[in-house]
């Protein structure tokens, strides 16, 4: 509708045209302010989504961290126990007894060389006769040129160094003769246990005893 058409003045129309062009300017300045005012609400409240995602966000990444310290510290005690330097022990201890078992092996055979006629004898003269008056410096010595020791020596139709076993007796080492044809007689036989003393060898008398020889074994007196 025209201003002039409701019967007003031209002046009165203008002035009713002016604020009506005001009217519609604030109108539009108004929508114009909504516009920003809804465009920086959008903006801002991308902006504040954001902070809050990255705020969630990192608290959840600063609690992951705690839960891995847990983990740790439960496999800790799995390796507290260890299991394993038992497993080594026991595999040393078992290393260890085949060792122990490896060194009685050395031990030598014991070889029966049959019953011999065993007697005894002394220095003195009734025992050695001629030997006897040849005594440098007052030491007895055996056939094998070594100092002969009670306990230790004996004579025998046997290679020197020889270490015999005397059933019920003991150890002896070959380190003398017994005369050739005492040893004939009795077919090789014999052994004579040397001692310190006429009586004692007397004492001994004659006895008919098993004989081992130690295989591979020489006393290193006696060459
Ligand atoms: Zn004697």
């Amino acid at each position: 509708m025209n201003c002039l058409e409701n019967g007003r003045n031209p002046a009165e129309c203008v002035l009713v045209t002016d604020a009506r062009k005001r009217r519609e300017a604030m109108k539009n300045r108004f929508h114009d302010l909504n516009r920003q005012f809804l465009i920086f609400g959008i903006v801002l409240g991308f902006l504040f989504g954001i902070i809050l995602c990255r705020g969630i966000w990192e608290s959840a990444a600063k609690a992951q961290p705690e839960a891995p310290t847990p983990t740790v510290q439960a496999s800790a005690p799995y390796v507290m126990p260890v299991p394993i330097p038992e497993a080594e022990s026991t595999a040393i201890v078992t290393a260890i007894q085949p060792v122990e078992i490896i060194e009685p092996e050395p031990e030598p055979a014991m070889i029966s060389l049959g019953t011999y006629r065993i007697t005894a004898y002394c220095s003195c003269e009734k025992c050695c006769g001629e030997w006897a008056k040849n005594r440098p410096g007052g030491i007895v010595k055996g056939a094998a040129g070594v100092e002969l020791k009670a306990g230790v020596s004996c004579a025998a139709p046997l290679p020197f160094g020889t270490v015999l076993i005397i059933d019920g007796i003991g150890e002896y080492v070959v380190q003398d003769r017994t005369s050739t044809d005492y040893a004939e007689k009795n077919g090789g036989k014999v052994i004579d246990i040397y001692f310190d003393n006429h009586e004692a060898a007397l004492d001994f008398g004659v006895k008919y005893l098993e004989v081992f020889e130690k295989e591979g074994v020489t006393n290193d007196q006696v060459q």
